[in-house]
């Protein structure tokens, strides 16, 4: 077991196991019960963490974020017109109220897929 991931927001780590899941990467998920869901913004130390379950796959895994979750250019954050939350560019709802990308944003979104 390998940790190749880190984050203190639990849906992006949970979407970065998904996009490994989709190569046929084993991931888990640690840390993410210790993390209050509620956690408010600037209380950011609780760290989730992404841990593959075979140490083969790390390279592998390693690239696949960091092509599809931590380019910067594939990536621009936007808020949600309804909680004023900043969302990571990787999402197509918001992560608090599943409020949808407004239209302008989502052409940034599929320009970037
Ligand atoms: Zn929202």
């Amino acid at each position: 077991m390998k940790l190749v991931y880190t984050h203190d927001n639990i849906t992006v780590v949970h979407s970065a196991k998904n996009i490994l899941a989709l190569n046929n990467i084993a991931a888990f998920v640690k840390g993410e019960h210790v993390a209050p869901m509620s956690a408010r913004h600037g209380i950011e130390n609780t760290y989730i963490e992404l841990w593959i379950n075979h140490d083969e796959d790390y390279e592998k895994a390693s690239t696949i974020i960091e092509n599809q979750l931590l380019n910067p250019e594939l990536k621009e954050s936007w808020v949600c017109t309804e909680w004023k939350e900043e969302n990571d560019g990787s999402f197509e709802v918001c992560w608090k109220c599943q409020t949808e990308v407004v239209v302008g944003d989502q052409q940034k979104l599929s320009q970037s897929i």
